[in-house]
């Protein structure tokens, strides 16, 4: 593994040359030359589909799609390949542990609890499942900071509560909360966990043997991965237990006109083609990534956060909503409307979000009816703050009375 280094890291994605100053990478994160490379060679140089022919193209692309299921499988500590499932992202990992776990288990009255932190991902698919089943959707409120508070967990964790859906890291605050602990509780009281590591795995991935954890999901595309490729892991039993969701080729051992007879996990739940480039896509990711010192490179990204937190500060009416030192920084600045200020640092070349996050209920815990949201990635630079506090300042010159 190389010691990270910032202007080599940076080189090595050329959407930077056209990007201006990109502080989005919450939202998605650019993507490094082999990515870039890997996904393509899939078009170019590769042929045939994946788990369906004998000839040696398609053996070999078999071989490549199933040695990237092993590598999330060693990034995540999964205890085997067939607990690793591939989706199109986070969102739909999710929905998927919601109806073909938690849609065919829950009764009239059992109970679901949300933190309140979650991005809507994590929200949506419990009040769908909520709305078929007759369970109940029970709120884990966050503290005064939109910190999951898992003070309050113990308490509100009933003989009906059959789910605990908790994020790693919230994509607005980067708010961690301590899911040893909140697992912990949760299994005392005999609920499963799942956990969003869309943001999360970007900055810690977990150790889901150790952590205990019983559902976990990803996107690859904040890992500087391709979009519409993602992972969800289940502990074995779990998915084992599980009916398949989308019926199709490939999914199935037997079919006939009386029935089917579903494949063993984890292909069972993967009906049709897949998306071969994005999965090949992620594994070149992760490769990537495991030539550098990622954890040192967390700490450089925290601390353009924190450079940037402290200049803005400066600033009159300036708010900030990050915790725990995170590489996000969610503001924003006393009487200036979100959507102002992003449009005028838009014109000034600078790319952040504003707005809700798809975290509607945690910005109304927080009283806010939206941020500004500038999220560091390691190919930032110092450069980089200078441009937006220069470009924030042009803006409250505009929009200041
Ligand atoms: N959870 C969190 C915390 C996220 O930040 C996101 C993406 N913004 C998601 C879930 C959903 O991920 P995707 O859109 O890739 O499915």
């Amino acid at each position: 593994m190389n010691a990270f280094n910032p202007a080599r890291f940076r080189a090595q994605f050329p959407a930077l040359n056209d990007a201006g100053v990109y502080l989005d990478s919450a939202a998605t994160a650019l993507k490094p030359q082999p990515v870039i490379d890997a996904s393509q060679q899939i078009y170019s140089l590769s042929a045939g589909n994946v788990h369906r022919s004998q000839y040696q193209a398609a053996q070999q692309l078999t071989s490549r799609y199933e040695a990237a299921r092993s590598a999330v499988a060693r990034l995540i500590h999964a205890a085997s390949d067939r607990e690793i499932v591939w989706t199109r992202g986070a969102t739909e990992s999710i929905n998927l542990v919601a109806q073909c776990y938690a849609r065919p288990r829950l009764q009239p009255g059992d109970e679901i609890l949300v933190s309140e932190a979650e991005h809507h991902a994590n929200m949506v698919p419990w009040l769908m499942v909520a709305q078929q089943t007759g369970a109940r959707v029970v709120k884990l409120p966050v503290t005064a900071v939109g910190l999951p508070d898992i003070d309050q967990l113990s308490a509100l964790l009933t003989p009906r509560t059959r789910i605990l859906a908790l994020g790693q890291m919230s994509n607005v605050t980067g708010g961690r909360p301590d899911l040893a602990r909140a697992i912990g509780y949760a299994h005392a009281a005999g609920a499963v966990v799942v956990v969003d590591g869309a943001q999360g795995i970007v900055h810690c991935p977990p150790d889901v043997h150790e952590l205990n954890i019983d559902f976990y999901a990803f996107s690859g595309h904040k890992l500087y991965g391709p979009t519409g490729i993602g992972v969800l892991y289940g502990r074995e039993e779990l998915l084992e237990a599980m009916p398949p969701w989308l019926g199709g080729g490939k999914m199935v051992e037997k079919v006939s006109f009386d029935g089917f007879t579903p494949q063993p996990i984890p292909h069972r739940f993967e009906a049709g083609t897949p998306n071969i480039a994005g999965v090949t896509g992620l594994s070149a990711a992760l490769a990537w990534l495991s030539e550098t010192d990622m954890a040192e490179a967390e700490r450089y990204c925290q601390g353009l956060a924190t450079l940037a937190e402290e200049a803005l500060a400066r600033r009159p009416g300036f708010r900030s909503f990050r915790l725990q030192d995170s590489s996000l920084l969610a503001f924003d600045f006393a009487g200036i409307h979100h959507a102002d200020m992003v449009t005028l640092l838009a014109q000034s070349g600078i790319a952040l979000r504003a707005g809700q996050h798809c975290a509607q209920p945690l910005l109304a815990a927080l009283g806010v009816n939206g941020t500004l949201r500038a999220s560091f990635a390691p190919y930032n630079t110092r450069e980089d703050v200078d441009k937006l506090i220069d470009a924030v300042d042009r803006a409250l010159e505009i929009l200041g009375d």
